[in-house]
Order: C-alpha cells, then sequence, then structure tokens
C-alpha cells in the first residue's frame, strides 16, 4: 500500500532549491498530526483510530524525503501492519547498501580481511521502535506521530545527528487491531461511568496482553511481520520498546532492570542497556522530567519478551505511568506508593527526583515518552561508534571460544533426532528455531551421547554460530536462582514466568552433546510450518463450547481459541448465560473452562483481561446436571478449584491455603508421569512427560473409586525440570490431572495450563483425548 521507491524520495529532496548554507533541503509543506487527527496528539479524551494513525503516515510518507512507509501485512483481523523508515533522505536511498553494513557487521564469516574499520566508519546505528504493544498502554500509539513529526520537520543539530547517525524503523502500534478495540470502547464509554476502563474483550483477536510473550514462540501473525521484515534483515543495535505502567508510583521506568539475568545474554547487552538508560535519565533530569525510576520491576530473564536481547540488541522498556486511557487522573503526593525496588516520595540512586503529584493526563503520557525516545535517539547518534563496535564484537564471540562468556561450560552442539514421537513438534521445533535466526544442521557421522548412537543425518543445533546463545537458552533447561525480598523472608517474584525450554514444551528429545561439536554439513533450508492437526480437526461429531465469563475475557480463553482454530478444531464460545437456563446437553458434548474463567483468581499476564466471574450457584447446577447426563467437562488451572467446591468433587487442592514461602512456582516445567493407559493420556507420546506449572492446584484423591490420577507428580524427588520451584516435596505423590466420574459424564481437572501461551504441545493431546 505504501510501496514507493526511496530513490524518488531522495530525488524530490534534491530538487529543492535556495538552501542557506549548511542547513538541510527545506521540505514541502509537511502534515501536521493535528492535520489529519483534528486534534493535538495527546489531547485530552481523544484517542487515535487505527485508520486516522494510518493516514498520518501516508500522509507524511508522500511529503517527507526523511520518511518511508511500508505494510508488512495484515493483522489477525485484517488491518494494515506498518512501519516507518526514518532517517536522513541520502540514507533511505542506499537503504539496502546499509542493510548489507548491517548484516556484515553482525556476521563476521561475510567479512572481508580488514573491513571491519570500514563498515564501522560508514555503518549507521539502527534502532527498531515497538510501540503499543499493549494497547490500553494508548500513549504507545501517540507518541510515535509525535516522534515522525519531530524528526521529519526538525532543522536542529539534535535532529540532524540523529537522521545522520541512525536508521529509525518504527512500528507506531505492534498491535494494530487493538488500538481500534480500546479506542473503540473508549469513545463509546466517554461520559459514562465506563470512561477509561479497559473493553470487556482481550484487545488482541487472541491473546491480549501475552502478545509481549511471543516473541519465540512466533504463534501471532503480528509478532512474525516485526521478526521476518524488522529484526531478521536488521537485527538492530537498540530497540525502544514504549509501554505504560500503573499510576501511582514513578512517572516513568527505564532500565537498568532488576535481577536476574538471564545467562545467555551477551554482557556487552546488559552494559549497553544499562548505559544507555542511564543516559537517557541524565538527559530527561536536565529537561525537568521528574519522578523516573530504574533498576525496578522488570527484570531481563525472557526471550518471550525481549528477543533483542539475544539478537545483538540493547532493549530500552520504557515504562510511563498511565491515565485512564486519554482521561486525567490526580494524584496527591501523598497518595504515591512504591515500586518495585524504589519509593516514589523519596529520593534515591535509582529513583533520583520525587513527581510532586497532581494532574496526570495523556499529553503528559505522551510528553514523558516523547523525552525518552528522543534522548535515546540522541545517545544512539552520539555514540554510534561505541554502539556499532560493540555490535561486531557480539559477533565475534558468537563465533569464538566456548563458553562464549562467563565461565559456565557451554555444550558445543544439542542433537536432534529425526525420530521423534511427534514429527508435528519436531517439524514445529525446527521452525521455531530458524525463525529465530538459528542455523541447523546435520551430522555427517553418527554421534554417541551418553551411551546413546544418533545416526548420521540428524539435526545439529551448533551453540558457536551467530545466534548459539539464543538456541542454547531454548533448548536447555533454566535453572532459574533462589532470590528471596530478604534473607528468610519470602521468594522475590519474578517479572514473568522462569522457564522456556522448547523440547520440554513440545515433547521433542534433544541431546546435549559437551565434547567436540559433531561433524555437520551446511545449515539447511528454512523447514515450512507444520499444518497442525489432531482427531478432532475438521468434521468431528463432537460438540465442543469454549467457556468466558461476559465481563471479561482471560488470556488463557484466548489462548485455548488460538489453540482450537490452530488445530481447525470447531467449537462455539459460551458465557454464564448461556449456562444459567440448565443443562446445555443438547448442544453440547464438552465445555472448556481456561485457567480463571470460574471462580477467583487465575488470569495472569496483566491487564487485558483478568478472569473471575461466571461462578454462581446456578452455573454449577447447570454443570452439575450438563456431566450427570453424560457431558464431559474441562477445567484448566485455577478453574479447576471452583469446579471441586462448585460440584463437590472426591478431589482435594493439597495447596491450598499454602503459602508462597512454602511453596513457590512462578511459571516453571515439572516432572509428571503420566498412566498411559487411561483414556484421557491416549495420543501422549511426550518421553519426558512435562507441564507447564504456574500458580496451579495439586490434587490428591479421596474416593479412589470415583476419580483417577492421570498425571502425578514422581513420589520423591524433586519434580522441577525447568524454571524455578521452592517446596516441591510437597508435590511428591500428588496427582496434576484427574478424572473424575460424574453420574454419566466426567469432569477432569488439570492443575496446569495444558495449552500454555500456545507453547505446550506435548499436553495438547490430554486435551482432544478428554473430549473424543
Ligand atoms: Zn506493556
Amino acid at each position: 500500500m505504501f510501496v514507493r521507491s526511496f530513490r524518488s524520495a531522495a530525488l524530490a529532496a534534491l530538487a529543492t532549491v535556495a538552501l542557506p548554507a549548511g542547513s538541510l533541503p527545506a521540505q514541502r509543506a509537511l502534515p501536521t498530526p493535528a492535520s489529519i487527527l483534528g486534534f493535538e496528539p495527546g489531547a485530552d479524551r481523544h484517542l487515535p483510530s487505527w485508520k486516522q494513525i494510518v493516514d498520518y503516515f501516508t500522509a507524511i510518507d508522500r511529503a517527507s524525503p526523511r520518511v518511508s512507509v511500508r505494510t508488512l501485512g495484515k493483522t489477525t483481523l485484517g488491518r494494515p501492519f506498518i512501519v516507518a523508515f526514518i532517517s536522513d533522505s541520502s540514507t533511505l536511498a542506499d537503504l539496502d547498501r546499509y542493510r548489507q553494513i548491517q548484516r556484515k557487521l553482525m556476521d563476521p564469516r561475510l567479512q572481508a580481511a580488514g573491513e571491519r574499520q570500514k563498515l564501522i566508519d560508514e555503518g549507521k546505528n539502527v534502532i527498531l521502535v515497538t510501540s503499543a504493544i499493549h494497547s490500553n498502554e494508548s500513549g504507545g500509539f501517540t507518541t510515535p506521530l509525535v516522534l515522525t513529526d519531530r524528526l521529519a520537520r526538525a532543522q536542529d543539530r539534535e535532529a540532524r545527528d540523529i537522521l545522520a547517525n541512525t536508521i529509525i524503523m518504527l512500528v507506531p502500534s505492534q498491535n494494530p487491531d487493538g488500538v481500534d478495540i480500546v479506542g473503540d470502547y473508549y469513545r463509546s464509554t466517554l461520559g459514562t461511568p465506563a470512561e477509561g476502563r479497559d473493553p470487556p474483550d482481550l484487545y488482541h483477536k487472541y491473546v491480549g496482553h501475552d502478545d509481549n510473550r511471543d516473541w519465540y514462540a512466533f504463534t501471532q501473525p503480528e509478532t512474525r511481520y516485526t521478526v521476518d521484515s524488522l529484526y531478521t534483515p536488521w537485527d538492530p543495535q537498540i530497540v525502544n520498546d514504549i509501554h505504560q505502567q500503573g499510576s501511582n508510583a514513578g512517572r516513568i521506568f527505564i532500565p537498568p532492570y532488576m535481577d536476574p539475568i538471564e545467562p545467555n545474554i551477551d554482557p556487552i547487552l546488559t552494559a549497553a542497556t544499562n548505559g544507555l538508560g542511564m543516559s537517557i535519565v541524565w538527559r530527561m533530569t536536565n529537561l525537568g522530567f521528574t519522578g523516573i525510576g530504574s533498576n525496578a520491576s522488570y527484570d531481563q530473564w525472557s526471550p518471550a519478551r525481549q528477543y533483542s536481547l539475544y539478537h545483538r540488541g540493547a532493549r530500552l522498556l520504557t515504562e510511563t505511568a498511565s491515565a485512564r486511557l486519554a482521561t486525567p487522573i490526580d494524584i496527591p503526593f501523598d497518595q504515591l506508593g512504591a515500586g518495585r525496588g524504589y519509593e516514589a516520595k523519596t529520593v534515591s540512586w535509582n529513583f533520583p527526583s520525587v513527581w510532586p503529584g497532581g494532574k496526570w493526563t495523556y499529553g503528559d503520557i505522551v510528553r514523558y515518552q516523547t523525552a525518552a525516545s528522543w534522548a535515546l535517539f540522541l545517545d544512539a547518534a552520539m555514540n554510534r561508534r561505541a554502539w556499532l563496535e560493540g555490535y561486531a564484537t557480539q559477533g565475534d564471540r558468537a563465533l569464538g571460544a566456548l563458553p562464549a562468556w562467563g565461565r559456565d561450560a557451554w555444550p558445543s552442539a544439542i542433537v536432534i533426532p529425526k525420530a521423534q514421537p511427534d514429527t508435528q513438534a519436531l517439524r514445529r521445533m525446527i521452525w521455531t528455531l530458524q525463525h529465530g535466526q538459528v542455523e541447523i544442521r546435520e551430522s555427517t557421522a553418527p554421534t554417541t551421547v551418553d551411551g546413546k548412537t544418533y545416526p548420521a543425518g540428524s539435526y545439529v543445533v551448533l551453540t558457536k554460530q551467530p545466534f548459539g546463545a539464543y538456541a542454547k537458552a531454548l533448548l536447555e533447561r533454566q535453572a532459574y536462582p533462589d532470590l528471596f525480598d530478604y534473607p528468610g523472608g519470602p521468594p522475590k517474584r519474578p517479572y514473568d514466568v522462569t522457564a522456556h525450554t522448547l523440547p520440554l514444551l513440545f515433547g521433542v528429545d534433544v541431546a546435549h552433546v559437551t565434547g567436540a561439536a559433531p561433524a555437520t554439513g551446511p545449515a539447511i533450508k528454512e523447514m515450512a510450518e507444520p499444518t497442525y492437526t489432531t482427531a478432532l480437526s475438521g468434521k468431528t461429531t463432537k460438540r465442543i463450547a469454549l467457556f468466558r465469563p461476559s465481563a471479561s475475557e482471560p488470556i488463557d480463553a484466548g489462548w485455548t481459541h488460538w489453540v482450537l482454530d490452530t488445530y481447525k478444531v470447531s467449537f462455539t464460545t459460551i458465557t454464564e448465560k448461556d449456562l444459567a437456563g440448565g443443562a446445555p446437553n443438547d448442544r453440547f458434548d464438552a465445555i472448556i473452562f481456561p485457567d480463571g474463567t470460574l471462580g477467583g483468581g487465575g488470569g495472569r499476564g496483566g491487564r487485558g483481561g483478568r478472569g473471575g466471574g461466571g461462578g454462581a450457584a446456578d452455573v454449577f447446577a447447570a454443570l452439575d446436571a450438563f456431566a450427570n447426563n453424560g457431558g464431559s467437562i474441562l477445567a484448566f488451572n485455577s478453574s479447576s478449584n471452583a469446579l471441586i467446591d462448585g460440584l463437590k468433587l472426591p478431589v482435594k487442592n493439597v495447596l491450598a491455603g499454602v503459602g508462597n514461602n512454602d511453596f513457590y512456582a512462578p511459571g516453571s516445567i515439572l516432572a509428571v508421569e503420566i498412566k498411559r493407559d487411561s483414556p484421557v493420556a491416549r495420543g501422549f507420546t511426550a518421553t519426558v512427560p512435562a507441564i507447564w506449572f504456574e500458580n496451579g492446584p495439586a490434587f490428591e484423591i479421596s474416593d479412589p473409586s470415583m476419580a483417577t490420577a492421570v498425571a502425578s507428580y514422581p513420589a520423591t524427588g524433586n519434580p522441577l525440570l525447568s524454571g524455578w520451584l521452592l517446596g516441591g516435596s510437597k508435590l511428591n505423590g500428588k496427582a496434576a490431572l484427574v478424572d473424575v466420574k460424574h453420574g454419566r459424564g466426567h469432569v477432569v481437572l488439570y492443575g496446569f495450563r495444558p495449552q500454555y501461551r500456545g507453547q505446550s504441545m506435548a499436553t495438547y493431546p490430554l486435551i482432544w483425548s478428554a473430549i473424543q
């Protein structure tokens, strides 16, 4: 839609005449954001629609030789997904040359002898801006307009330095659908008590807030556009990731991050992120901005939200305090509270100035986000050479002696046998790794690991390759450190989950080679993503219902929706209204209750859909009758607890009332033993049975004649396979998955999320078989 020649843009710039000496070319009249939107960006109670944002970028693309806009594809709901390249017109005219320089700096194997310094002399500092992935963080889809306007228009020294030294790839929203899901609801509720609230539906069709947990699994098209069209060709030096946080502590978070640091991240990027963050804090403080917190809340653990930290780029997350979407709020100073790591009423090294309190507006959010981004651009421009030198050094380390950093030994390779229990899972794993720029090879001779021999032709991932550390992070088991708030105190809550081991999640066997790497051929071609199928795909006689509460759609319901759609399993979404009328056996054979859809709790993942509701007495009466009449009920994670109580099932959650000091598993992969002759375990194939455990229940059966443990934690030993687990002995011998007879039907209780973020492919068969 915006395809145009960069060269014609450059010619247009050259055609302008009558330049004062030393100035940039005068430009044709540039449209302002306000001239397109009809209001100033950041005006109270005015959110732009996605069409208005696209209209602005279309107009500025035509008018400014410094801006070139491209459409990368259609979003999940069919909107254009766009990126704006911003730089000097001469750079944009020669963009492919700069991409080649970037490529060579990234991969030393592509450099000619003695070429390095020339590449560093000529290269640009490439910055990717990903804004508004979270659609209720609404400053994120206005700030890009302000930044683009300033860069397109400015003739001052700062702007010239930025344009001359950087290439900015600006994604004005990483989730365009959500701009309208949130914006339409906001506009429809202006002047009502719901003004400023989140909409009841997820702001992304499937994944809501978890769209920022998709950066290694690549399940959603929006993730794929940014990875395929921006990360893979460019591997930018810096990513500016624009977010918002709660309202009542700091005005903005800027890195350094808090601990822990995932050990596969190159230390150069940790140091670069720290240095850049402090540079931004300094520049913003010069300009009078206050309430800036660092080393707080957000950690540097998971590739799920920080792809760039495994691909040569510092990730500068900013989190600005929210208003109520575009509606102002008032926060008196004495109501300001603590962030995790600082106290907003007290200065400290990581919170150098307090914000005095008072009115906080949409315009303030845009002002803070714009200032932070501008300071980032300035640092990138001023320190271009240091950024490119560090970037090139990372390439050397990735291909140098192992371990590439630190003292812990690295495997030389990971062997992935071609004979696997689940070929779809194998193909998905190869596709997933290759999609993250991992080179996959084939061995040219048999390889023996731990007494087991893998034939020539097995897949091999060498850890000595440009993104070997990324591959290692995804293929190994995580050892999350035992961190506590204070000695003897409660565990320090991670920002998100603690494990991301693909072989365990997918149910694929791998072997880590510790000695010399196996002999291999060249990297193989990219494998196509498999077509996902199950016995329920396409035509099935089973009538399936997926439950979500009408008040708020939990993220886990969205993920369940995604898994069912991906496997082409047809279903009907229902709410409590569909159940309150009585037993729906005439409509459905099975009803699925994702995490957080029944009772309280669950739905972890933050804004964009917490669960709850849907647990009234008439609902349980209907479910009781439904199962008694032969229906199947599936309950994931926290919803299991509500069904145990609501249907008086002969099962107990042994973790009920157990505090974090005694048991803690905030998102980890645990070992289970599977009762393979249970009908619910039919189709389960993983050699190492593993489940995704996150604040879940664990079961004890009180009447074995009525209930069967389909999956159980080992009777002895630590069940942790990857991530973090405290008090694991509480799980010994307890059930993770229980099939409870209920009249002529049954209730299947999952003490875990069997479809976790579209990743725990190994446990999908436990869903399909419970329905079949
Ligand atoms: Zn966010």
